[in-house]
């Protein structure tokens, strides 16, 4: 009898169009992050081979997104773009009020400015970088939530971007609802590694939120991402759509901030979404201070028109299960490496562990900030820093110690081959085998905010 052999993740997609990229010798990579201060953000595009450094904005668009930039109505007030993605954003995620943004901050800056007064405090399932910036400026701090197993890299817990519920309720016995404009929410935590919440955990959020009168507030950059795993992994929604799956997780919220950069598949873009009128009126006054009219945000109308396109493709079971399909990929081949990579394995990259890489360097000689300038000098692989350079300072001049000290291997959709993944894990490969001779690095300038951008380094002798 013939077996039934389940067939692989293989791209629902094939290419009309490819960009040359340019080859680098060692020596000149080797030049090259020298003169970019060891920071991988500082590097020229030009000298990178394979472009790991993040997933926002790095997609490729469709032949129907590309086609839709064409029927962009650069209108300056109520253009039809804008009306297309209000009704993608209504079909597919549910909430009724939107404000396109020119990306993931502005809404953030806009939302904490209308919801966050001095004092207050903002519960969520692990900072993000701009996320924290934004609710620190507008006066509030922000708490961790998170599940412990979350900080733990060996983990294998199946959602590590759950809340811890007891953290949650002693929090709000702490400091009262009233303190407490609302909890923040991301789907498929970031800076966990891509680690996706349940939904049996949401909803158990959304019962406490309700029972208080707090807000959940969604950063839904990776929704659909998590949407699959609750698919993948969680019982009652196996043979449910990661499209249903994503209006439903949506559903338990009461507004969201979205980077379109990253799941709706666009190079630019974002929005703020609330489903209360008051909140939307004052964040529509606030708009027009610091991204543009109301109705596009700082984004061309052909942007908005992309958007749109781009968050229905994001919810295809086909399209989400290719996606995640190569990240699995090239994570299983690291790991048969023995390289150690935070588990399960995430939805939008590999996050390499760079203490148990180089465990020879303290958290003050920058480990992974290290190891993401060794990866790019090896094969031209550009990776980033997620540990202590990105957790940054605290509002009183301290160091964040983060327990997490990461090299994040973002791969951007639907841009490099199987292939591509082979190359990578084969430079993770031949670094690892030279890791005891690896030297730290000392941090010679350093700006105020968000320092991991613009940060420089020596080597360390
Ligand atoms: C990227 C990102 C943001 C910020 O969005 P930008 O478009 O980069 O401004 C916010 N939250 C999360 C989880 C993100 O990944």
């Amino acid at each position: 009898m013939k077996k039934h052999i389940k067939s692989s993740w293989a791209e629902p997609y094939r290419m009309k169009m490819v960009e040359l990229l340019k080859m680098t010798t060692r020596k000149q990579r080797q030049k090259a992050i020298r003169e970019a201060g060891y920071n991988t953000f500082l590097l020229k595009s030009e000298d990178v081979y394979i472009d790991l450094l993040t997933d926002s904005g790095t997609s490729a668009m469709s032949d129907r997104q590309w086609a839709g930039m064409m029927t962009g109505d650069e209108a300056y007030a109520g253009s039809r773009n804008f009306f297309r993605l209000e009704k993608a954003i209504q079909k597919f995620y549910g909430y009724k009020y939107i404000i396109p943004t020119h990306q993931g901050r502005g809404a953030e800056n806009i939302l904490s400015k209308v919801l966050i007064k001095k004092g207050d405090m903002i519960p969520g399932n692990m900072y993000f970088t701009t996320t924290r910036l934004h609710q620190e400026l507008a006066g509030g701090t922000f708490a961790d939530i998170i599940i412990d197993e979350a900080h733990d890299p060996l983990s294998e817990h199946p959602f590590k971007g759950n809340v811890d519920i007891q953290k949650l309720e002693a929090l709000i016995n702490k400091y009262g609802a009233n303190r407490i404009p609302y909890v923040s929410i991301a789907t498929n935590v970031n800076m966990a590694g891509g680690q996706p919440i349940s939904m049996k955990n949401l909803k158990e959020v959304r019962a406490l939120t309700k029972k208080h009168g707090i807000r959940i507030i969604h950063d839904m950059t990776r929704v659909a991402e998590n949407a699959y795993f609750i698919q993948q992994r969680e019982k009652g929604y196996e043979k449910k759509s990661v499209r249903e799956i994503v209006f439903e997780i949506c559903s338990y919220t009461d507004g969201a901030t979205m980077s379109a950069k990253k799941d709706a598949l666009v190079n630019i873009g974002g929005f703020m979404a609330t489903n209360e009128w008051d909140v939307f009126e004052e964040a529509r006054n606030l708009v027009v201070v610091y991204e543009g009219l109301h109705t596009y945000g700082g984004l061309a109308g052909r942007d908005m028109e992309a958007m749109a396109i781009g968050i229905e493709e994001s919810v295809s079971d086909n399209h989400i299960r290719a996606r995640v399909g190569q990240i699995e990929y090239l994570g299983n081949k690291m790991m048969d490496f023995g390289i150690p990579v935070v588990k399960p394995i995430g939805g939008h990259g590999i996050f390499v562990d760079a203490r148990q890489f180089l465990p020879h360097l303290s958290q003050d000689e920058f480990p992974a900030q290290t190891l993401a300038a060794e990866i790019y000098i090896d094969s031209g692989v550009r990776t980033m820093e997620r540990g202590i350079v990105s957790a940054g300072r605290k509002p009183n001049g301290d160091n964040y110690y983060p327990k997490l000290e990461l090299v994040r291997f973002t791969i951007p959709r639907r841009v490099y081959t199987q292939a591509h993944m082979d190359v990578i894990a084969e430079s993770a490969l031949n670094v690892f085998e030279e890791r005891k001779k690896i030297k730290g690095l000392k941090m010679v300038y350093e700006p105020k905010y968000l320092r991991f951008f613009q940060a420089r380094f020596e080597k360390l002798k």
